[in-house]
This record gives structure tokens, C-alpha cells and sequence, in this order.
């Protein structure tokens, strides 16, 4: 079979060689095992599907949930000599009969079919009349809540999979899914011990770095001028800043344009195309840039300030090194932009379970602000991706600064923590050692703790900072919802303990933020 596999890879697709996990992924589905499937967008997931339908006896129904993806899908099945099509509102009464006839005829390897249509009747009955080995489901992170893209129609579809009399099997692929969202995913699509891949997702010619306690202006001005021949996208959170930052290196005589959803169509389309063919270098942009472009040589991505979630962001600075050649991911790191975050989730008008969700998102992303781990084993870790070694290129990887033990403030900062028993935010937690004497500190007695005022001689910002490290290492945990609160981890213990220490890489707090402020 698997000879057959690598035949078809190289006589339809003419590529030589699978890609990591297509194989076994593969296998699995010629051995009709459920699956789920997540790699990166990019990844390859078409052919893992398009493969065993050609194999398998009978039509494999795909469900997507984007009819533009849908059809050009089938064009390129067509162009490769596979008989497939799709089934979609886009059509014409005639051709959706057409389509119908055909494919209970059995005269198709492959149909799409959006998942709202599943529940027709006349689809019921074509069912009944066709022979199908395997329903593939794409993008089916959508039926997950937990997810960033829930849609009620994939909803539908997993009870609809639950009706099925003669179940084929099943395989779910999706480029976006987190531990919890693809035990959701099993859940809801009801697979049935699937073989589950996760794979794919450290791209070895990203460069990240995370860059702390900078004058942003003046570090994008240096690292343009480091490299006068590459171009790449910096990435801002408001069309405010995008406005801004676009102005300044038009002043400074960057050739720079600007993408944001408060432009016209015609201008947007007119910044993306100056920027595909190379004639401006930069392009600055919301979040808004980024869906229809593919343009293979971006050496560089640059967060002005950290997005919401390490699917953002991942996925924004994936778009740099399209075409395998090393690239540059920054993340301009604020501690301070997270006020932002928290505030734009608090007034949205999600409900309270979603807003938690994006919540805990969201300190996951600052981890990764602060975290001394390699930063490309973190993402690909949080990805439910596990054994993959340190990159060796990340900022991460490359700071060679000292470890120094910073025990002992650990357990000040722990030891605080654990006798405000959980029931206060970080900010109160850093009022207290620094010894305030607010009223609300001493109204709820905190004033009286021993370990009030134990960071006396430190400024209150650098203490908030120097906790959210501390949470980011693992030692704090904070929780979700309107109110987050601090409390200690299983981590904590054996420090407070004196059993394990704690080494801190960067350089000591109260210089590195000193140094910014030159
Ligand atoms: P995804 O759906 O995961 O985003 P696609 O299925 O669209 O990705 O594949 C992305 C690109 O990679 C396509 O151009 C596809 O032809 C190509 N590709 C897929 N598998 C291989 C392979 N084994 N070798 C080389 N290129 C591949
Ligand atoms: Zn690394």
C-alpha cells in the first residue's frame, strides 16, 4: 500500500518524497483507522486524504467550510486527472442535480461538501446510494468552542456523523489545535481510537527572538538598516500604530506602505501587491494582512506588540520564510501591552466562557515573553507537539548570559504569595512586598504578613515584572477570569522547601530595566 502511496505522490503530484507525518498518516487511513490530523497550515493536509481516496474503494466525502477553498480544490484535481466535485450553495439548481447524479453514479474519487448541506434529505438518499470508505473534515478545529473559529454548522456535523448507519471512518485535520481543543475534537466527531498526529510545526529556518525593554522606533530603524536588502512585515495592534510607524519609516526613508481594515479596498489591494512584488521593503499592517498573501521571500516578521494568543502569533510569523531560507521572527515584548489585551477581551461581547478561554490565552502568550526556554520548543510544545529538540537559534538558545540563582527572592516572592492564599492579583501581591501601606492593604490586614515589605528597596514595576517571570517559569499560576488571581504551583514547594533553586538567565532586573531607560 505504501508503495502505491509514494507511486501516486510521484506520478499525480510529481513530488518524491512525503512530507513529516503525511506517511503515517497515510497508513493509518488505509487501515481504516479514525484520525486526527494537525499540521501547519501548509503543511500538506490535501494529499493526505486525496491520497487514500484515490486508494480506497468508492467516494470520500471532504467537508470544508470555505467554498472558494472548496473550489479551487477540485480545479486542481481536475488539472491532476482525479474526478472530484463539490457541493455548495455556488451552484446552479441543474448543476447541483448534475453533481448529484454523477456522484450516485459513483463516477467521483472525491466529494466536498459544505457542512450545512449534510442534513439535506436528498443528501440522506445519495448517501444511501453511494459508497464512501472515509469522510475527511477539514479545518475541524471548528467544532471546538475551545477553538478560535467555532461554527454551529460543525456542530450539526458531529451529531450528523452520530446518525450515520454504516459509519465510514472518520479523519479530522486541522492546522490550529491545542491539547484541549483535540481532545475536543475527538470528542465531538466521536472518533473512534484515532490515531492522532501532531507534527510538523517547528519551522527550523525561523529565527525567534523576543526583545524586552527597547526603544521600538529605534530598534526597527537599526535592524532595517542591518539588513538595506530584505523585506518583511511588521506587524501593530491598532490602525493607530500601523499609521504611525509607517510614517516614521516613510521619515526616515524606509520604502514602507501601509495595510489596515480602515482602508479602502482599492488601497489595501494596492499596498499588498507594491509589497508581492518588491517594491516597497516593508509593509506595516494590523492583523488584517496576511490571509490572501503568499509571498515566499519575507526575511522578517516583527510584532510591535505581542497579539493575543500563540496561534496568532505563530501563525502571523510564519508568513516570514515561505520559501525555506532563514528569516527573522521578532516580538517586540512590552510587559505593559497585555492592559491592551485584557481590556480589548474584558469589553468585547463574547460570553464569560470564551473570554476566560482568551484569558488564559492570553498569559500563555506573555510565558512566552518572558520565558527562558527555547522559544521555538515552547511553541511547537503548546501545539501538542512533543520531543523536539532546541532549536539552537532562538534568543533563547543564543543568550549566553550567566544563570544566577535568584533563590532566595524566589522564595520571598513565593512565600508572599502563599499567604495571601490565593484570593489576590499580582498587582496587590507586588504592593505587599514592596510594603505599601494603601488602604486596601491594610483594610484586609496584608500589612501585618511577614513577608510585607520584604522588597522594600525595589521599584513596584520591576517587582510586577519580576512575578510574571515567575509565572511564566512555572512557580505562579494565575487564574482566569475577570479577576485573575495568584497563587503557587506544584513548582513552588520544593523551592520554598530549599530543596530546588532557581536561576534566573537574564540579567538582574533592576539593570536590564535601567539599561532600557537610557
Ligand atoms: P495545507 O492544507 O496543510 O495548508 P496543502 O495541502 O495546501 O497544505 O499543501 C501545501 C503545499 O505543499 C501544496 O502546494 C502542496 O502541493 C505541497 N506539498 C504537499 N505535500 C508535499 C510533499 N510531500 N512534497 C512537496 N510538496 C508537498
Ligand atoms: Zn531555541
Amino acid at each position: 500500500m505504501l508503495e502505491q502511496a509514494k507511486q501516486l505522490l510521484k506520478r499525480v503530484y510529481g513530488y518524491d518524497a512525503f512530507r513529516k507525518g503525511q506517511e503515517e498518516i497515510i497508513l493509518g487511513l488505509l487501515e481504516s483507522r479514525d484520525t486526527l490530523a494537525i499540521l501547519p497550515t501548509g503543511g500538506g493536509k490535501s494529499i493526505c486524504y486525496q491520497i487514500p481516496a484515490m486508494l480506497l474503494e468508492g467516494t470520500t466525502l471532504v467537508v470544508s467550510p470555505l467554498i472558494s477553498l472548496m473550489k479551487d480544490q477540485v480545479d486542481a484535481l481536475d488539472r491532476l486527472g482525479i474526478p472530484a466535485a463539490f457541493l455548495n450553495s455556488s451552484l446552479g439548481a441543474a448543476q447541483y442535480r448534475e453533481v448529484m447524479r454523477k456522484a450516485a453514479a459513483g463516477d467521483y474519487k472525491l466529494l466536498y461538501i459544505a457542512p450545512e448541506r449534510l442534513d439535506a434529505p436528498m443528501f440522506t438518499l445519495l448517501m444511501d446510494q453511494m459508497r464512501i470508505p472515509l469522510i475527511a473534515i477539514d479545518e475541524a478545529h471548528c467544532v471546538s468552542q475551545w477553538g478560535h473559529d467555532f461554527r454551529p454548522s460543525y456542530r450539526q456535523l458531529a451529531g450528523w456523523i452520530g446518525r450515520l448507519q454504516d459509519r465510514p471512518m472518520v479523519a479530522g485535520f486541522t492546522a490550529t489545535a491545542t491539547p484541549e481543543v483535540a481532545r475536543d475534537i475527538s470528542g465531538m466527531l466521536a472518533l473512534r481510537s484515532p490515531n492522532v498526529f501532531v507534527t510538523g510545526f517547528a519551522r527550523s529556518n525561523l529565527a525567534l527572538s523576543v526583545v524586552t525593554g527597547v526603544d521600538k522606533k529605534r530598534f526597527l530603524r537599526d535592524f532595517l538598516a542591518e539588513r538595506p536588502d530584505q523585506s518583511g512585515i511588521v506587524y501593530a495592534a491598532t490602525r493607530k500604530e500601523v499609521d504611525q510607524v509607517c510614517a516614521e519609516l516613510q521619515r526616515q526613508g524606509v520604502a514602507a506602505v501601509k495595510y489596515h481594515g480602515g482602508l479602502s479596498d482599492d488601497e489595501r489591494i494596492e499596498a499588498q501587491e507594491r509589497f508581492r512584488f518588491d517594491e516597497v521593503r516593508v509593509i506595516v499592517a494590523t492583523n488584517a494582512f496576511g490571509m490572501g498573501i503568499d509571498k515566499p521571500n519575507v526575511r522578517f516578521v516583527i510584532h510591535w506588540q505581542m497579539p493575543g494568543d500563540i496561534e496568532s502569533y505563530y501563525q502571523e510569523a510564519g508568513r516570514a520564510g515561505r520559501d525555506g531560507e532563514e528569516s527573522e521572527c521578532v516580538l517586540l515584548f512590552g510587559p505593559q501591552d497585555i492592559q491592551v489585551q485584557r481590556f480589548l477581551i474584558e469589553q468585547g461581547t463574547m460570553d464569560p466562557d470564551r473570554k476566560a478561554i482568551q484569558l488564559s490565552k492570553l498569559y500563555t502568550m506573555m510565558n512566552y515573553g518572558r520565558t527562558e526556554r527555547c522559544l521555538q520548543q515552547f511553541i511547537v510544545e503548546y501545539f501538542g507537539e512533543a520531543d523536539v529538540a532546541p532549536c539552537g537559534k532562538c534568543s533563547s538558545c543564543l543568550d549566553d548570559t550567566k544563570a544566577v540563582d535568584v533563590t532566595s527572592e524566589t522564595q520571598k516572592a513565593l512565600s508572599c504569595v502563599g499567604r495571601m492564599k490565593g484570593r489576590f492579583g499580582i498587582t496587590l501581591v507586588a504592593k505587599v512586598l514592596k510594603g505599601s501601606r494603601e488602604k486596601r492593604i491594610i483594610e484586609s490586614g496584608l500589612d501585618r504578613l511577614t513577608t510585607h515589605g520584604l522588597y522594600r528597596d525595589w521599584n513596584e514595576k520591576d517587582i510586577v515584572e519580576w512575578l510574571y517571570w515567575l509565572v511564566a517559569e512555572g512557580y505562579l499560576r494565575v487564574s482566569d477570569g475577570a479577576y485573575p488571581t495568584v497563587s503557587l504551583t506544584e513548582l513552588a514547594l520544593p523551592v520554598l522547601e530549599g530543596k530546588e533553586a532557581v536561576f534566573q538567565k537574564r540579567k538582574p532586573l533592576k539593570k536590564r530595566f535601567h539599561a532600557a531607560a537610557d
